[in-house]
């Protein structure tokens, strides 16, 4: 068995102007790709093949000698996770219990917005900023590299991938305009919601 660059969710223009057919080219076609490929690399001929990402991920967590698989597994799963964040004509209000659920952990969807843009500008390097939820509770965490909040017992609700190949065609060093730009025009608060538990 081997693991598959799974198909995006949209097509690779149907974000723009706000995220450039070139830039989801070279996300998606060479470095989401790069990952799946390197991971089946890694993983031939292993048990680790015949395990699911979530597995693999969870198994090598924290395992110094087995850091490249973990990176390459996560770092295939958080892109397909990314993708799915994100919708042609997103952005716009949660609304029902993912809004309720937001209420009760931040005050307000503006406050929400306001932590997870902050989190996201401020984190050094490359990374990532998550909504989950743990115990009901819903927060925001930045993870470096790779890491994934899973591994730690919480659960994604919804992604933003800050390393600059996300965004340095289109938005080169302004990474707070591409943060805005993701909650007015791109998020998927339905994917969001779908993952609350
Ligand atoms: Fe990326």
């Amino acid at each position: 068995m081997s693991f598959e660059l799974p198909e995006l969710p949209w097509s690779e223009d149907a974000l723009h102007p706000h995220i450039s057919a070139k830039t989801m080219s070279f996300h998606y076609g060479k470095h989401h790709a790069a990952y799946v490929s390197k991971l089946n690399d890694a993983v031939k001929g292993s048990p680790l093949a015949e395990r699911t990402l979530e597995q693999i991920m969870k198994e090598t967590a924290g395992d110094t000698a087995k850091t490249g698989i973990f990176n390459n597994a996560a770092q295939a799963w958080n892109h397909t996770f990314f993708w799915k964040s994100m919708k042609p004509g997103g952005g716009g209000e949660p609304t029902g219990e993912l809004k309720d659920k937001i209420a009760q952990s931040f005050g307000s969807v503006e406050k929400l917005k306001e932590e997870f843009a902050n989190k996201a500008a401020t984190l050094f390097g490359s990374g990532w900023t998550w909504l989950i939820e743990k115990d009901g509770k819903l927060e925001i965490v930045q993870t470096i590299g790779a890491a994934n909040p899973m591994t730690e017992g919480k659960k994604p609700l919804l992604t933003l991938d800050v390393w600059e190949h996300a965004y340095y065609l289109d938005y080169q060093n302004r990474r707070p305009d591409f943060i805005k730009v993701f909650f007015d025009h791109l998020v998927n608060w339905d994917f969001a919601a779908q993952n609350l538990s």
